[in-house]
C-alpha cells in the first residue's frame, strides 16, 4: 500500500507510531483500519505488545494486516 500525504501526495515515510513527510515536514499520527472493513481498531497495548481488534467481528487482526493511514 502506498501512503501519500494528505497535504503534498507526497509518499509518507513511516516512521516508528508516525507517518513523516520529507517534503512538508510535518507528521501524522497513524490511524489503524481493519483490512476487512475498513473501520478503525481499538488498539490494545500490554506488556510492549501491541495489538488491534476489530469491533465488527473481525477479532484480533495481524500487525502485517492492519491498513495503516494517517490522520490529517
Ligand atoms: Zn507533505
Ligand atoms: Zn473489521
Amino acid at each position: 500500500m502506498n501512503v501519500v500525504c494528505p497535504q503534498c501526495q507526497q509518499p509518507l515515510r513511516f516512521a516508528e507510531g508516525h507517518f513523516h513527510c520529507d517534503a512538508c515536514e510535518r507528521d501524522y499520527a497513524q490511524q489503524a483500519l481493519c483490512p476487512d472493513c475498513n473501520q478503525s481498531l481499538q488498539v490494545l497495548k500490554a506488556c510492549g505488545a501491541t495489538d488491534y481488534f476489530c469491533p465488527n467481528g473481525h477479532g484480533l487482526i495481524s500487525k502485517k494486516r492492519v491498513v495503516f493511514v494517517p490522520l490529517p
